[in-house]
């Protein structure tokens, strides 16, 4: 059964979010909108979006805000998203916060709980090390890891100040098990009335 709740998950590379968004998403039974997988599979599948930003993805920069606002737009209209979804790498600044709240508030909606997943940046690095040689991204290598989480620290945490004056925000402890995380997730989501149906 399909429980509505529109998330985000915010956290430094290498925080795991990918991985907690994911089963979170399983979960509450809504699709995980991640804009780097969107963008990896346009990559992959050769189309004109893959070519337009695989040397940006590969030097560890944003993709342009307005095409990347847009994307996400067309995946949020798509049916399976009417009842909730989680967003993982979008928004990324303050600009794409702005995209997203004029969107979703024109449909009258508007996110539930933002995740922050708190990682000690020394922990963050040693797991990005091991992504590195378990999955073989073009974008793990140690210049474009240290690239991304500069832009995180510079452009993606202020995002955290915004959200957390609208009170929306969560800040989970990233360190410990996967389900250990997963459970402190959704302990978070069901004390703001964020149910796993049954
Ligand atoms: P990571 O969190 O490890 O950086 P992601 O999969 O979230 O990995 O993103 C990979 C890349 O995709 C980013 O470095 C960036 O080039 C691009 N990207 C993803 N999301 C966005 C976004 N919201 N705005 C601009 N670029 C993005």
């Amino acid at each position: 059964m399909t429980a509505s709740a529109r998330l985000l998950i915010v956290g430094p590379q290498g925080s795991g979010k990918g991985t907690q968004g994911v089963r979170i998403a399983e979960t509450f039974g809504i699709p995980v909108v991640s804009t780097g997988d969107i963008f990896r599979a346009n990559i992959k599948g050769g189309t004109e979006l893959g070519t337009q930003v695989t040397e940006i993805l590969d030097r560890g920069d944003l993709v342009p805000d307005e095409l990347t606002s847009e994307i996400v737009r067309d995946r949020l209209s798509q049916d399976d998203a009417a009842n909730g979804f989680l967003l993982d790498g979008y928004p990324r600044n303050v600009a794409q916060v702005g995209h997203l709240d004029e969107f979703l508030s024109g449909r009258g909606e508007a996110l539930d709980a933002v995740l922050l997943l708190d990682v000690p940046r020394a922990e963050s690095i040693s797991r990005l090390s091991l992504r590195a040689i378990e999955q073989g991204r073009s974008d793990d290598t140690e210049e474009a890891i240290a690239h991304r989480l500069d832009i995180y620290e510079r452009e993606t945490a202020p995002i955290i100040d915004v959200y957390s004056e609208r009170g929306i925000v969560d800040r989970i402890d990233g360190v410990g098990s996967l389900d250990e995380i997963t459970e402190r997730i959704v302990a978070a989501l069901d004390a703001r009335g964020l149910h796993v149906a049954v």
